[in-house]
């Protein structure tokens, strides 16, 4: 969709004539016809101002002419998943899990991002991945070939162990690069893998993280 469809649809799903749409982002009621015919395109402020308005990424406004990707993780952000400043206003540079309320979420990455940013970051992943494959020998393990970011509130699964005694590994409230795998064998049981700076975790479980078990926890 072209920018001036775009602004049409957003306007009159909002039910904003031309007059309060114009009033709400300080433009002419003229300024906001000429968008819709197509003659012209909001300027960079604008399209901040609209960007709030709607909710909206700037991106979507001009008919998503980037594949927008987290520098951080390389997730390709859709407008729920993107990122915000302090202010609300969306930075789409990143994800919601990386990057929130004007920060990096996490302590390896500001690290990461002070030095060097998403090529560093990515030589970490490479790294991490590299040592899964390498390291621990875990039959039925299929090669990892890629890992995301998250939560660790999702990851943090409840063993038990052989004295009854029931354990977490991850902290809820940071992030971990994982993924999950399904057994080389097959069968119900699946891999789920987990990582940061400082240790390997390989586990496996039933569906929706049921009955799990740990395979190896191995500091790096
Ligand atoms: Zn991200």
């Amino acid at each position: 969709m072209e920018t001036k469809d775009i602004i049409f649809e957003l306007r009159t799903k909002n039910r904003l004539s031309q007059d309060e749409l114009a009033e709400k982002v300080f433009v002419t009621r003229q300024a906001v016809s000429r968008w819709e015919n197509g003659e012209t395109v909001p300027n960079t402020e604008t399209l901040k101002l609209l960007s709030k308005l709607f909710d909206v990424s700037i991106n979507t406004l001009l008919g998503s002419p980037r594949e927008l990707v987290c520098e951080c993780c390389g997730m390709p952000l859709k407008d729920s998943d993107i990122s915000r400043e302090k202010d609300g206003a969306f930075n789409e540079n990143y994800c919601g899990w990386c990057y929130a309320d004007g920060d990096f979420t996490m302590d390896f990455w500001k690290q990461y991002a002070a030095i060097g940013g998403k090529e560093k970051f990515e030589e970490f992943k490479k790294q991490i991945i590299h040592e899964f494959n390498t390291l621990l020998h875990i039959e039925g393990l299929p090669k990892v070939e890629n890992l995301n970011v998250l939560s660790g509130s999702f990851i943090n699964l409840e063993y038990r162990l052989p004295n009854g005694q029931i354990v977490k590994f991850l902290d809820d409230n940071a992030t971990y690069l994982g993924s999950q795998l399904e057994c080389e064998f097959g069968g119900d049981r699946c891999f789920g893998i987990a990582a940061n700076m400082d240790f390997l975790l390989v586990c496996t479980y039933e569906e929706n993280g049921e009955n799990p078990e740990l395979v190896i926890y191995k500091k790096r």
